[in-house]
C-alpha cells in the first residue's frame, strides 16, 4: 500500500530543458535567490504541542497508577475496596475499540464492555480528520516517549539516522499490514462473536491482561521492547513510523482531511529548513501541499520556517467566497483537539456510556486469576 501521497512537487528542471532533450544541454543558470521577508510573529506551536504531550502523558501515568491499585485490591483479596476502575485505561485496547465500533455501527447500541475505548477511538479519528494525524504528535504517550527518545539520541550521537529508501518504504508498509490483519479479523466477526468475545473472561479483563504483560514481561517481550527503545534513539519515531497500526488507521483517516500543510512558493526562499525539521522526513520544501498519511500535524516545519506567511496548516480556499487557503492558527488547532477529546469523553460520561457494566464479583473472580484467562478461539463461546 502506498504510504505517502506526494503531489504537486515543484520540478527543479525548467520545462524548456525537458521539452528539448536532443539539444546540447545548456548550462542551467543558478536559481535567482528570493529575498527573504522575515516573519515577525513568535511561534508558539511547539510550546503548546509539548504542553499537550506532557499533560496527556501525565494523565496516562495517573490512569495507569489508579488502574494498578484497582488490580492490586483484587489480587490482595479485595481488602481495600475503595479504588474505582478508571475506564480511560481502555484507550490502550485499540482492538476492543474496533470491535465495539463495529458492534455499535451494526446494532446502534453502545456496548456494555469497554465502551470508553470506542469513544476514545472516535475522538482520535475525528481529530485525524480535522487536524491531520494530530493524535500521534499531540497526545499519544507512545509518540511522546518516542519523541523524547530520538531527541535523546540526537543529543548523544549528534544526529538521527534515516534508513535507506528501499528499507524505509518497505518497513513503512508493515504498520498497514498489521492494521489490515486487525481490520480483517474484526470485519470477519459477526455481532454475536463480538459479544461472545467481550463477555469471555479474556475479554472482560483484557485491560488486566495488558497490564500483566508489562508487569510480568518475559525474556522475548523484554528483548523486543529493548530493540524498539534502542532503534528509537537512532531513527525518529521508529515505532510510529513502521509498526503502529493505530497510527496507520489515523493516517488513512487523515488522507480525507481538508487541512494540510501548505507552502507559499512565492514567498518561500527554498532554505529547506522545514524538510530538515520534519520528523516524518517529508520533503516539505518541494511540495505545495502535504497530503501524506505520515504528516502528524506536529507543526515543526511551520515553527522553523523563517519566511513570512509561507508555511502553515491551512484549509482550502472556497471558490467565489474566499479563494485563498485559510491558515489555521495554533490556538484553533489546540482548542479543537481539546474540544474533541473533552467533548466526546464528557458526552460519554454524562450520558452514562463511559463505564463497563461488570459486577464486582466478576472482577473478584477473574482479576486474581488473570493468567488463566486465555484468548478465545474463533467460534468458541458463541
Ligand atoms: S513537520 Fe510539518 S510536514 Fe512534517 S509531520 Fe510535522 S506538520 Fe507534517
Ligand atoms: S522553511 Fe521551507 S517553506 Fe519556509 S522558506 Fe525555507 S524552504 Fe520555504
Amino acid at each position: 500500500m502506498a504510504t505517502q501521497v506526494h503531489s504537486e512537487i515543484i520540478p527543479d528542471t525548467p520545462s524548456e530543458v525537458v521539452d528539448a532533450p536532443l539539444q546540447r544541454p545548456a548550462k542551467l543558470a543558478p536559481k535567482p535567490r528570493k529575498k527573504l521577508v522575515r516573519r515577525t510573529d513568535r511561534d508558539y506551536s511547539q510550546i503548546v504541542r509539548r504542553s499537550f504531550q506532557g499533560a496527556f502523558l501525565l494523565l496516562n501515568v495517573w490512569i495507569g497508577s489508579i488502574f494498578y491499585s484497582w488490580v492490586r485490591q483484587f489480587e490482595l483479596g479485595g481488602a481495600t475496596g475503595s479504588v474505582a476502575r478508571p475506564a480511560g485505561v481502555e484507550g490502550w485496547l485499540p482492538i476492543a475499540a474496533l470491535m465495539n465500533l463495529k458492534y455499535f455501527a451494526l446494532t446502534h447500541h453502545v456496548p456494555s464492555l469497554h465502551p470508553a475505548g470506542m469513544f476514545l477511538l472516535l475522538s482520535f479519528l475525528a481529530m485525524s480528520f480535522l487536524f491531520r494525524k494530530a493524535f500521534c504528535s499531540w497526545l499519544c504517550p507512545v509518540g511522546t516517549i518516542s519523541e523524547y527518545l530520538w531527541q535523546l539520541g540526537r543529543k548523544l550521537f549528534g544526529r538521527n539516522f534515516h534508513l535507506p529508501d528501499w528499507l524505509d518504504v518497505g518497513l513503512r508498509g508493515l504498520k498497514y499490514l498489521l492494521l489490515g490483519f486487525f481490520v480483517w479479523a474484526v470485519s470477519s466477526m459477526a455481532v454475536g462473536e463480538i459479544t461472545a468475545f467481550m463477555n469471555s473472561p479474556y475479554g472482560v479483563i483484557a485491560d488486566v491482561k495488558m497490564l500483566n504483560f508489562f508487569r510480568h514481561m518475559g525474556e522475548t517481550g523484554a528483548i523486543v521492547l529493548g530493540v524498539l527503545v534502542v532503534a528509537s534513539l537512532f531513527v525518529q519515531n521508529f515505532w510510529c513510523r513502521y509498526l503502529c497500526p493505530y497510527g496507520a488507521l489515523l493516517g488513512i483517516t487523515s488522507l480525507f482531511s481538508p487541512a494540510r500543510i501548505r507552502r507559499n512558493v512565492e514567498t518561500c526562499i527554498d532554505c529547506a529548513k522545514c524538510a530538515k525539521a520534519c520528523p516524518s522526513a517529508l520533503p516539505v520544501d518541494r511540495l505545495v501541499t502535504i497530503k501524506s498519511a505520515e504528516c502528524t500535524g506536529c507543526l515543526e516545519c511551520v515553527a522553523v520556517c523563517p519566511a513570512k506567511d509561507t508555511l502553515s496548516l491551512a484549509l482550502p480556499g472556497i471558490p467565489e467566497l474566499a479563494p485563498q487557503p485559510r491558515t489555521m492558527p495554533v490556538w484553533a488547532m489546540a482548542a479543537g483537539i481539546a474540544v474533541l477529546f473533552f467533548g466526546i469523553v464528557g458526552f460519554a460520561k454524562t450520558a452514562g456510556y463511559w463505564d463497563s457494566h461488570v459486577a464486582r464479583a466478576t472482577y473478584e473472580a477473574l482479576v486474581p486469576n488473570a493468567d488463566q484467562a486465555r484468548h478465545p478461539m474463533p467460534g468458541e463461546n458463541q
